[in-house]
């Protein structure tokens, strides 16, 4: 498949937010002007592109509430059925979030960018989340699965997860659909949505690892919720072992990502080339899971003799 990420749209994106945090005190906490305008940019991002982004709104924590929100798009054509991609856009407050997860961010908004501007028409409506709340218990992907009618989440093929994929000692981990190396597999689907994953990350040469659904991520309201749900993640407080890092390279007995919830999490705490690879590996996946025929470069040409 031909390169379709441009890599300086994922740095102007990481520089947005690393500057959201700066003008902010440094985080891009839930109900902090860092988030809005993280939210600002992102906003103004998906309707330069024709989108027409929405907040959906929620609040949480009985004592003293806290108002947060999430952002929704989607591609105006397709069936009733919804292809998700999401990622939390609020930081911890200890940091700026760059890892975890402007990097998530940075990949699903340019996936969103790409399509719309190469005219994707896709089988599936493709819906693209940015969640808040995460930081504080995945608030807002529990918010909007709790939002769905039977027939809205039975509608969903598939909710792709991206939550830290830039990280600097890297290891590309797709999570476990099929339950090979977990207790448990994710709902019916989700073997496929792993299968899909790993292989476009074969013809890149890399094997991927299986990684748990173990709670910690916006996933986690799909998952219970019967959605099948997958996604991608290169680690971030555990430690490398020897042999991931004879597979993947990197620092053995260090953590994936030294900086996770620091204030260490700038933007240079993001390996750019993990980042690249893992946007374009999200790419292809949404192309091959919402029914986008032919590609994109397949659409290229036809639209080139048309
Ligand atoms: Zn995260």
């Amino acid at each position: 498949m031909r390169e379709v990420v441009r890599p300086s749209g994922l740095t102007q994106h990481l520089e947005a937010l690393q500057a959201a945090a700066d003008a902010n005190g440094g985080n891009r906490a839930d109900a902090t002007g860092g988030y809005e305008e993280s939210a600002a940019y992102v906003e103004a991002q998906l309707r330069a592109a024709g989108y027409e982004p929405r907040r959906q709104e929620f609040s949480y924590g009985r004592r003293n509430p806290v108002d947060a929100f999430n952002i929704l798009a989607e591609t105006g054509s397709g069936s009733g059925s919804v292809l998700l991609l999401g990622a939390h856009l609020d930081s911890v407050e200890e940091g700026p979030g760059l890892n975890d997860n402007g990097s998530g961010v940075a990949a699903v908004l340019e996936v969103a960018l790409r399509l719309a501007e190469e005219g994707a028409v896709p089988r599936e409506r493709i819906r693209f989340a940015f969640w808040g709340g995460e930081e504080d218990g995945m608030h807002g992907s529990e918010h909007y699965v709790e939002e769905l009618s039977r027939q809205e989440a039975a509608a969903h093929v598939a909710y792709l997860n991206v939550d830290v994929v830039g990280s600097p000692n890297a290891v590309a981990f797709v999570y476990d659909g099929d339950g090979s190396d977990s207790e448990e597999a994710g709902p019916e689907g989700s073997g496929t949505i792993e299968q899909v994953l790993r292989d476009i990350l074969r013809t890149e040469g890399v094997e991927a690892l299986p990684f748990g659904f173990i709670e910690d991520s916006d996933y986690d309201a799909f998952v219970k919720g019967g959605i099948p749900a997958g996604g991608l993640f290169t680690g971030d407080g555990g430690t490398k072992s020897e042999a991931e890092a004879r597979t993947f390279g990197g620092q053995a007995g260090l953590q994936y990502d030294e900086c996770y919830h620091r204030a260490c999490d700038t933007i240079g705490n993001v390996d750019m080339a993990v980042l690249e690879q893992m946007t374009e590996t999200l790419m292809s996946a949404t192309v091959s899971l919402g029914g986008i025929e032919g590609g994109l470069a397949g659409r290229a040409a036809t639209e080139g003799a048309g």
